[in-house]
């Protein structure tokens, strides 16, 4: 069992980068719980601690560590892989609202 998820910040929260993509053994729910405490990413931490926040953009789960460990390479990999699965980013072009990158 392991969960790949995305999220997406409110802004960019290092140079252009608004999404933070990663994997782990837990629930992405449980994931989120640790990064919010600090204890996570430490530009996710950064990010929290200048006032950003994030939405749980989206998440997989996989039954293997490995299966979860291949999509995130792969959408850590190809450009604008994360922004062009991202629903957030998606509804925002259709809105024209704002565009988002990273
Ligand atoms: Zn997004």
């Amino acid at each position: 069992m392991a969960d790949v998820y995305c999220l997406h910040f409110l802004w960019p929260y290092w140079g252009k980068a608004q999404h933070y993509t990663g994997r782990t053994k837990f629930t992405a729910e449980e994931r989120i719980e640790v990064h919010r405490s600090g204890k996570g990413s430490k530009l996710v931490a950064y990010a929290l601690a200048h006032g950003n926040d994030f939405i749980l953009a989206y998440k997989e789960s996989f039954d293997t560590q490995h299966e979860a460990m291949i999509r995130e390479h792969r959408l850590k990999k190809r450009h604008g892989g994360v922004k062009g699965t991202c629903p957030i980013c998606n509804k925002l072009k259709k809105g024209k609202q704002q565009t988002c990158s990273g």
